[in-house]
């Protein structure tokens, strides 16, 4: 039997300020965001029924929005409630959460003036994004063909749907190219992020890992770094140049759904699953696990 969709399962979602069945939260196909991409989203995870750093994930949906020019209609505080009880609502322990913010069908055009801003949260079980087998071994990621845009070319600081459009075109050739993933450089040609998480290296002890001024400054990206700063490691934010990769020894991306996880191949570049990147992925582990 295939997967159910998932506009076809059980269960409830919060649909502005209500809590639905599973099933009646749509959108009309004449839905602003959906023609141009005015809708900026969240991905949390909840382990043991507790969404791990809910309040920033709240803050930055709604500074999202505000880069985006809308201010999303309730307070952190009821959407923080909201995003629990959908957990609570699904009988979830661990679970992905996904609350989203766009404007809807109200009108029609480039302009705005005139549409509401809705906010829906759906929660669902997802354990491991990379599967647990890459997540050992490590990931092969390509080289991506597109690059992440510039600050004054797209609001690269807002999770905004709009810039996933070119992280999908390198997913999808990466994975018809047999790799787990991309890496894509910036305008510049440095090294930016994956499609969906950011990136650390191994150097000498230290780690490294690109400035976030044109791609998102991860929860998890600064939850590592205290991580690593607790264990005495060093990290430098820098600018990397792809060919730098030669003489790194080790790698790994962070996010919300890929947690820490290793990777053994940048294009034509390895690197070994090692020490420092088991004790950050366990680090991790134990931090939102609560050992
Ligand atoms: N970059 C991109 C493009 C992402 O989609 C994500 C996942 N939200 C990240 C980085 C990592 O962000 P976070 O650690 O806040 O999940």
């Amino acid at each position: 039997m295939s997967a159910p969709t998932f506009d076809d399962r059980d269960g409830y979602i919060w649909y502005n300020g209500e809590m639905v069945d599973w099933r009646d939260a749509k959108v009309h196909v004449l839905t602003h965001a959906l023609h141009y991409a005015s809708s900026v989203f969240e991905g949390q995870r909840a382990y043991g029924g507790e969404i791990f750093k809910l309040r920033e994930h709240t803050e930055r949906l709604i500074n999202s929005g505000r880069i985006l020019g809308f201010e999303v209609p309730y307070s952190a505080d009821e959407i923080d409630q909201a995003a629990n009880d959908v957990v609570k609502a699904n009988g979830l322990v661990d679970a992905y959460v996904r609350p989203v913010a766009w404007r809807g069908s109200e009108m029609m055009g480039v302009a705005t003036k005139g549409s509401k801003i809705h906010v829906a949260i759906a929660a669902w079980e997802w354990p491991s994004y990379f599967g647990p087998e890459a997540r050992m071994k490590g990931l092969r990621l390509e080289m991506a063909e597109w690059k992440r845009p510039a600050a004054d070319t797209a609001p690269t600081q807002a999770k905004a749907a709009g810039l996933y459009m070119i992280a999908s075109l390198c997913k999808d050739a990466s994975a018809e190219n047999g790799y787990d993933d991309a890496l894509m450089l910036d305008y510049r040609g440095q090294v930016a992020e994956a499609t969906g998480a950011n990136i650390f290296f191994l150097k000498d002890g230290k780690l490294h890992t690109p400035i976030p001024d044109c791609f998102l400054d991860g929860i998890t990206r600064r939850t590592v770094m205290d991580l690593a700063k607790k264990r005495n490691i060093e990290v430098i934010e820098r600018v990397i140049m792809p060919e730098e990769m030669e003489g790194f020894e080790q790698a790994f991306l962070t996010g919300t759904a890929a947690e820490v996880t290793p990777l053994c191949e940048i294009g034509p570049y390895t690197f070994e699953v090692g020490e420092v990147c088991k004790t950050l992925m366990q680090d991790y582990d134990d931090l939102v696990n609560r050992r």
